[in-house]
């Protein structure tokens, strides 16, 4: 049963990690290496069972292979998740249990934070593996990325009004920013830089009179904000905003934003293609945040990961000519640029089979 479904997914090793003691549950599953060894945050979540564990990393494992494929890393797809509660049952046992785990992998797979994990717990997973990234910054980790997503984000909006209406002149459009959060706020400041007209919303009202005191926005409500006659919808909130009851509501004619998991579906990614709307994947749009964690592998540095971003303007277009040429939805041209690159790199090298820790230029561990 178990390798029906690998077999389906196309994984390549799913680890299942347990420790009494530390009362660690946990399982790592590595989708891909073809391209290099495989990156992917590790999540915490009290799964009400095992199944939903192992359904949930696989999910993600899978998304992070075409995730890394898209943003021309050298890098596959993986994951980890801890079965727990975050709130009660961390611990530095806990995370060191894991640690543990991920440095027999050799470097197969390299952890990261995700929901539910912070860079304090980090720590105690990196004093068991150099295998790790999202440390620090005093360890050489890379810090809070939401900056870079957001300036990446930029590139592939770039890219997408080259593509809808051969011009890249920001400021001449107008934005639906849904979500000033973290990456949102850093976004709303890059396009007001450009003197664009943007509208905000966010269910924290402190942050939208922030967006508007100090950036000039225009607030609207939680709802409305599908119904503005904005050019552009970025969502930077949520997933799936984009579903049957929006779509038919918007009136921008791109969609570009940092959320993860943005359509409701498949067939609504379709819809939105028949409409004619020029929709730019989100995991293409929001690499900024896996590649900023990358450049950690090789010796973090600000100026290698402004530059990394702006590969993002190229990805997004590659993404958009693929949709063009073989007449498919967006959504579908980048798991199709994943692939194809996947399989063109594949056949110059060989499955990753681990790096040695002192690839990890430029950080110290404990
Ligand atoms: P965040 O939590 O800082 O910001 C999200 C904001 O959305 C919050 O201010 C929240 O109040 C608001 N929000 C929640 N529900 C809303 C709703 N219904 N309507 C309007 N606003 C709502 O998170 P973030 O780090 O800014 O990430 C934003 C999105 O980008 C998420 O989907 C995240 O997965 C994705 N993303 C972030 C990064 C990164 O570098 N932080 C990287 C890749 C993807």
């Amino acid at each position: 049963m178990i390798f029906e479904t690998l077999a389906k997914s196309g994984h390549e090793e799913v680890v299942f990690c347990h420790n009494k003691d530390a009362g660690l549950k946990a399982i790592i599953a590595i989708h891909n290496t073809v391209l290099g060894p495989s990156l992917g945050g590790l999540r915490m979540w009290p799964y009400k069972s095992e199944q939903e564990a192992i359904n949930d990393v696989l999910r993600l494992s899978r998304g992070m292979t075409y995730k890394n494929a898209v943003a021309g890393l050298n890098l596959g797809g993986g994951k980890a998740v801890i079965i727990g509660d975050p709130a009660k049952d961390k611990s530095e046992a806990l995370f060191r249990a894991f640690g543990r785990f991920v440095n027999s992998l050799n470097g197969r797979y390299i952890t990261a934070e995700d929901v539910g994990i912070d860079v304090n717990d980090m720590e105690w997973v990196f004093r068991e593996t150099s295998f790790v990234t999202g440390v620090h910054q005093v360890h050489g980790g890379s810090g809070d990325p939401s900056p870079f997503t957001a300036f990446g984000t930029l590139q592939g909006l770039l890219a997408s009004l080259n593509a809808c209406y051969g011009n890249e002149d920001v400021g001449k459009y107008s934005y639906a920013v849904q979500g000033a959060g973290h990456v949102g706020m850093e976004f709303i400041k890059l396009l007001r830089e450009h003197d664009a007209k943007v509208y905000v919303t966010d269910i924290n009202k402190e942050l939208v009179e922030r967006a508007v005191d100090d950036h000039g926005c225009i607030a609207v409500g939680l709802d409305e904000i599908y119904d503005t006659d904005a050019d552009v919808y970025s969502p930077c909130a949520l997933g799936g905003t984009i579903n049957e009851d929006t779509l038919k509501r918007l009136k921008c004619k791109v969609i570009c934003g940092a959320a993860n998991n943005q359509l409701a579906s498949n067939e609504i990614g379709d819809e939105v293609s028949r409409l004619g709307l020029f929709y730019a994947p989100d995991y293409a749009v929001n690499a900024g945040g896996v590649m900023n964690i990358s450049l950690e592998i090789d010796g973090y540095n600000r100026e290698r990961a402004m530059r990394m971003m702006r590969t993002i303007y190229q990805n997004v277009s590659r993404i958009f000519e693929i949709a063009k040429r073989d007449s498919i939805p967006t959504y579908l041209a980048a798991d199709r640029l994943a692939e194809e690159r996947i399989s063109t790199i594949g056949k110059l090298r060989l499955p990753h089979l681990g790096v040695t820790a002192p690839s990890f230029h430029g950080r110290r561990g404990n």
